[in-house]
């Protein structure tokens, strides 16, 4: 019986040099590949990443080995993209210097990991996912603060209190003494997750506690480094025990913000943005204007100076490649 006319809806759990493996709600897997025609629009971009939801039809019976293989023909809209931009190398890139890689798509929250002391809180890495974040459309960003026993509760407050105004939430762990675990299981349960911090904040520990021997299924939190360069990649959206998917791709730990002019920075600062409408010109870049409502705001202390240093310094970082790009 042919089984071409078949066609299948799935989530893509994986993927590996231009296969996918796609899971199907009885939660079989089926490895696909991509309809001739949508390879022609991967060039510049990725068109299937971990995360999609996509239909595709069994491959042409022939024989028994053949009956788990498919095509994919489609791609559904996705609710969010965190990408960022990598070096191409090859042909793929479609003649750019940079193209963008798809983390993976769809993911409903990010879970930023940072200790409360033991490395000090990277704030400018932190300021960078969170617009990364807000960037990929990701609906839930939260901030993990590790390593609480480490640390005097107000002074954790203190360092912290811009993030919680902004109304991110926050979930204060230790994985040392089990504390906030039930909380990150229950935020876990049934989503796609992205989880990511600097080295030594306790990643690799606090995926141990959320489940035994997680720590070892995510690759990518456990040194794999990354230059940036495109190379052969191995996503894969690892399934939890109590439901749901943890994301591990590497080079999640090197966001490098993908597609933001200079001058729509200000629009991922959450606490910047809510002054942009008051400056006195509609095309302020809050770096030297008069009657720059931004600017007020940090002398005023409604914007932490250290939130007002990344934007500036982000801004800078990207005015330099985008002039690189404009040659
Ligand atoms: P990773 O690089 O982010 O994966 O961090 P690890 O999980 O390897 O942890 C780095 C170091 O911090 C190790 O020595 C851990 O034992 C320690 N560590 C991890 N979590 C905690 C914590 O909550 N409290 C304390 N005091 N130490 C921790
Ligand atoms: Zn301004």
């Amino acid at each position: 019986m042919p089984l071409q006319s078949i066609l299948l809806d799935g989530l893509v759990v994986k993927e590996q040099s231009g296969f996918y493996w796609v899971e199907t709600s009885d939660n079989t897997i089926y490895i696909c590949q991509l309809r001739g025609r949508l390879k022609e629009d991967a060039q510049s971009s990725d068109i299937v990443a971990i995360g999609d939801h996509v239909t595709f039809s069994l491959r042409e019976y022939d024989g028994a080995d053949a009956q788990h293989e498919g095509i994919i023909e489609s791609v559904r809209e996705r609710h969010s993209i965190l990408s960022r931009s990598v070096r191409t190398m090859g042909k793929r890139g479609a003649g750019q210097a940079e193209r963008e890689h798809i983390l993976i798509a769809n993911a409903d929250q990010a879970l930023f990991v940072f200790a409360a002391a033991q490395p000090t809180p990277n704030f400018p890495l932190l300021d960078r996912f969170l617009v990364a974040g807000e960037k990929s459309a990701i609906e839930q960003l939260i901030i993990i603060i590790n390593k609480v026993d480490l640390e005097d509760p107000s002074n954790i407050d203190v360092a912290f209190a811009p993030y919680a105004r902004m109304g991110y939430r926050i979930i204060e762990t230790s994985a040392l003494n089990n504390t906030g675990i039930d909380e990150v299981n229950a935020v876990l349960e049934d989503k796609i997750s992205v989880f990511t911090g600097p080295s030594g904040v306790g990643k690799t520990s606090l995926l141990n506690c959320i489940q035994p021997g997680l720590a070892r299924q995510v690759k990518s939190v456990s040194g794999v480094t990354d230059e940036g360069v495109h190379t052969t990649r191995d996503s894969a959206l690892i399934k939890l025990e109590a439901g749901g998917y943890l994301a591990d791709t590497p080079g999640i730990r090197n966001l490098n913000v993908w597609d933001i002019e200079p001058d729509e920075v200000d629009a991922y600062f959450v606490d910047i943005a809510r002054y942009v409408q008051l400056c006195r010109f509609s095309n302020c870049t809050h770096t030297n204007e008069p009657g720059c409502a931004v600017r007020q705001a940090v002398r005023d202390g409604e914007i932490a100076k250290s939130r007002y240093k990344s934007f500036y310094q982000l801004r800078e970082d990207l005015r330099d490649t985008y002039i690189v790009y404009q040659r």
